[in-house]
């Protein structure tokens, strides 16, 4: 229980709870280390065409350290990064990684139709006034055509949205990068947005696709996701696709696109060019 009133406030921690402030206070200082340091590393992990199994892009998720036996999970870190502010800066590096990265990787394999970048935005990200600039210099410095970089936000941007924020997603828009909407379903977004907002590709979070094909309630929210998606214009890609018999529904409904363990993990860089070239072996362009 805490005291909040009067003039001395006091504390009464549970022994857990102690435990987990220090560690967190101890999280916090090896953060701020690692953001000044850039010990952060980029895993890539394919976007596959779900019918014919092609790579068509790549979504860069952040890891950290980069090496070593004891990695913290994004899930913990991202968080705490926004909560520090400290997201503009390790965002920042993540787009400047990430577009060189992908540019080279476009250039080594010179393909007709080269994947596309997918990189995550936090919510802090987007209200930071740097973040289109960030985007920008990325764009210019590696050369990555900005019709390949695609963007992700929550839902969470989209019930917040200030003109500010609007501004600069048109900008982004203008010069021909995609917005995708990531874990589509799990935020409380009015679904009014999908029609007044310039929404590129929606994203069906993992939680949709976990229960297909043996969830008849499941299947149909999907196939609801899907069909609304198809009306409106709007590509899909859905989430962590482990099996087969979910892959062979989210084909027969007409899913576009898909990531998950089935097709490939998050892989480095060199790894995901060699899955590249693997699976899209029968489409290459001749050889000059
Ligand atoms: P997300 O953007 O929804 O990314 C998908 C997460 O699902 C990734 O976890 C990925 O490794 C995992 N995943 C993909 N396929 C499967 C599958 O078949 N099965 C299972 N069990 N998991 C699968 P990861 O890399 O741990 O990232 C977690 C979250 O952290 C991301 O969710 C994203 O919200 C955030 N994140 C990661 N990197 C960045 C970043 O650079 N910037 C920001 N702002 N957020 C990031
Ligand atoms: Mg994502
Ligand atoms: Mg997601
Ligand atoms: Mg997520």
């Amino acid at each position: 229980a805490a005291k909040a009133s009067g003039k001395r406030t006091w504390r009464r921690f549970q022994p857990q709870q102690r435990v987990r402030v220090v560690e967190r206070h101890d999280l916090q200082a090896r953060l701020d280390k690692a953001v000044s340091e850039e010990e952060f590393g980029l895993r890539y992990q394919p976007v596959v065409d779900i019918a014919g199994g092609e790579v068509v892009g790549f979504e860069a998720l952040a890891r950290w350290p980069e090496l070593g036996p004891d990695p913290v999970p994004p899930a913990q870190f991202i968080p705490l990064a926004e909560e520090t502010g400290h997201i503009s800066t390790l965002g920042a590096w993540v787009l400047r990684r990430a577009t060189d990265d992908i540019a080279r990787l476009q250039h080594r394999t010179r393909r007709l139709d080269p994947p596309y970048l997918s990189v995550n935005v936090s919510a802090r990200q987007w209200r930071d006034t740097g973040f289109l600039d960030d985007v920008c210099t990325a764009l210019d410095t590696t050369g990555l055509a900005a019709g390949t970089l695609q963007l992700e936000l929550t839902e969470s941007v989209l019930m917040r949205r200030t003109e500010q924020i609007d501004a600069q997603i048109q900008a982004l828009k203008d010069r021909g990068v995609r917005i995708a909407v990531d874990d589509f379903g799990t935020g409380f977004s009015s679904l009014r947005y999908l029609r007044d907002f310039p929404i590129d590709v929606l994203k069906i979070d993992k939680s949709f696709i976990d229960g297909i094909p043996e969830d008849p309630q499941q299947v149909a929210l999907v196939e609801g996701i899907v069909h609304l998606a198809d009306t409106l214009g709007l590509q899909v890609i859905a989430e962590g696709i482990e099996e087969q018999p979910q892959r062979d529904l989210l084909a027969d409904i007409g899913c576009g696109f898909g990531q998950g363990f089935l097709f490939a993990r998050p892989l480095t860089v060199e790894q995901g060019e060699v899955v590249l070239r693997r699976r899209n072996a029968e489409r290459a362009p001749a050889p000059d």
